[in-house]
């Protein structure tokens, strides 16, 4: 998927400039950046969490321009293949992990609920929370909901996974179950769009690097070249050193 000459405002401040980025399938492209500098608006747009007031997305074969009105369809379908994971969970808390995994497949996809509880459990099973089924979110920790987050995402097979700093609200030994599960899929060439502050990660798994700063595109390509310390451009330098 891409994005072509996007642009967002919010009164007048202009918070994504000219953004035009290529999303590789198969592929894990992780976006960096100072708090502020526009990555969570770059992902929502990807989802139509927010609407930019101009630019092209390309996905697949759609080719929506955002500058025109963009039907409920469209956004579903698209919707349907780009599922999110946010910081802070976001599961259904009166359902359980059971439920809040089958509510997609049952209720958008249709599938028969026997075959989604199969599909659940065995995503249970690979985030490493096979006996977790009957359980309430509130019962979970903060790793483990997330897994469950992520659970849920793949239990649509969307074509990319988008991850909002996913474990920015965990403490370090409960956001390594969270980061292994990411290293898996991205293992299994599940393509991905993660926002991290997390620099030892990102250099990781990371197939390929955005550095955005006042909503501009500052970096976008290999990183090892951007971890490297060849990198010529001594902002990046400053901020990969502020954030290690
Ligand atoms: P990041 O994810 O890199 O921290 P964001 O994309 O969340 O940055 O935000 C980019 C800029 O847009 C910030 O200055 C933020 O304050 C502003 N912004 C984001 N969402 C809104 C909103 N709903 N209303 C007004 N300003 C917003
Ligand atoms: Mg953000």
């Amino acid at each position: 998927m891409r994005l072509i000459q996007i642009n967002k405002t919010y009164g007048d401040k202009t918070v994504l400039k000219d953004v035009t980025l290529d999303f590789p399938i198969g592929k894990v492209t992780v976006l960096v950046g100072p708090s502020g500098s526009g990555k969570s608006t770059i992902l929502r747009s990807l989802n139509f969490l927010v609407t930019p007031e101009s630019g092209q997305y390309d996905f697949n074969d759609h080719q929506i321009d955002f500058s025109q009105s963009i039907s409920n369809k469209e956004k579903l379908a698209v919707r349907r293949e780009t599922g999110m994971v946010f910081q802070d969970y976001n599961l259904f808390p009166h359902k359980t992990v059971l439920g809040n995994i089958i509510e997609g497949p049952t209720q958008v996809l249709k599938m028969g609920k026997k075959q989604a509880i199969k599909v659940a459990k065995e995503l249970l099973a690979k985030v490493g929370l096979a006996d977790y089924g009957d359980v309430y979110p509130s019962e979970l920790s903060g790793g483990q909901a997330q897994r469950v987050a992520i659970a849920r995402a793949l239990a649509m097979k969307p074509r990319y996974v988008l991850l909002d700093e996913p474990t920015s609200a965990l403490d370090p030994e409960l956001e390594l179950s969270v980061l292994k599960v990411l290293l898996q899929l991205a293992h299994e060439k599940q393509s991905m769009v993660l926002v991290t502050h997390n620099m030892a990660f990102a250099k990781q798994i990371a197939d390929k690097i955005i550095f955005v700063e006042n909503g501009e595109i500052i970096y976008d390509g290999d990183p090892k070249k951007f971890f490297s310390q060849d990198n010529s451009s001594k902002r990046i330098k400053n901020f990969i050193a502020s954030m290690t």
